[in-house]
């Protein structure tokens, strides 16, 4: 039984002041709300404070990038070790990462086996461009970044998958809920292959991508679909919260209906 999951992306948005306004605005309300695994990824400098003021509630932390060594001479680089200590999530292979700041396919291997190996759970972001979409390359796009990041890696339960079509980011024009669940089935497919049909059948796969408090239903009404990755969403208090308490109303409500 998969608890569905919903993981808010800050990205480069809030100062330190304005971080912990954030979480108090939404703090009470999050923390009540039962079924759903909530997660927020404040940029580095907030994670200290933010991780100080969720510390007896029901939201965990997670951070938005790491690099992939333990320690050493890496200047301005923060390490897995270093994020081990706070957090218990970390996103990797964002599009964002990927497109500006040239990650590619080993380097987030790299990362997600180096993640692991400190006990931080990643959230790996695969996603196709537009182009490759619209060149119906979908499956191949996902097929090799899902096959790289995992490449090397013993199967675990302790991964969250988002699919994150690069085309729906930020750009107000999220994909179908019926579009992204079967690209989640054929992630999932992808992942049994690799690993084991059990093994695929616990992980966590999320949909992100323009995902707001009018549309996330679309999303979570799909059984395929575990949650949701939420950017610019998860910067309004109220939206944020909105979501969640969707996402934990429509999974309840689908499981006494599957169950029946
Ligand atoms: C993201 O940053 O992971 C994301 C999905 O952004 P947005 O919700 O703003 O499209």
């Amino acid at each position: 039984m998969r608890i569905p999951f919903v993981a808010g992306n800050w990205k480069m948005n809030t100062t330190a002041t304005e971080a912990e306004k954030l979480v108090l605005e939404m703090l009470d309300k999050l923390d009540r709300i039962e079924g759903v695994e909530k997660v927020l990824c404040p940029p580095f400098v907030s994670l200290v404070a933010v991780s100080m003021m969720l510390q007896s509630s029901s939201i965990k932390l997670g951070a938005q990038n790491m690099y992939f060594e333990t320690k050493g001479a890496y200047t301005g680089e923060i390490s897995p070790l270093m994020l081990s200590e706070l957090c218990e999530f970390v996103i990797l292979g964002h599009s964002e990462r990927r497109g500006y700041f040239g990650e590619t396919d080993e380097i987030v291997n790299k990362k997600v086996k180096a993640a692991l190996a400190n006990r931080l759970k990643p959230i790996l972001c695969v996603g196709e461009r537009l182009a490759e979409n619209e060149a119906g390359k979908t499956e191949e796009v996902i097929n090799r970044q899902v096959t790289a990041a995992l490449n090397g890696i013993e199967p675990v339960c302790d991964l969250v998958i988002a699919y994150e079509p690069v085309w729906a980011i930020g750009t107000g024009k999220a994909a179908s809920g019926k579009q992204a669940a079967a690209t989640i089935q054929f992630i999932r497919d992808a992942v049994a292959k690799l690993w084991n049909k059990s093994i695929a059948q616990d992980l966590h796969i999320l949909y992100g991508g323009s995902v707001t408090g009018a549309n996330i239903a679309e999303f979570i009404s799909h059984p395929e679909i575990d949650g949701a990755l939420v950017g610019g969403a998860s910067l309004k208090a109220e939206e944020f919260v909105s979501i969640v308490k969707k996402t934990a109303e429509i999974k309840k409500e689908n499981k006494v209906v599957s169950s029946q």
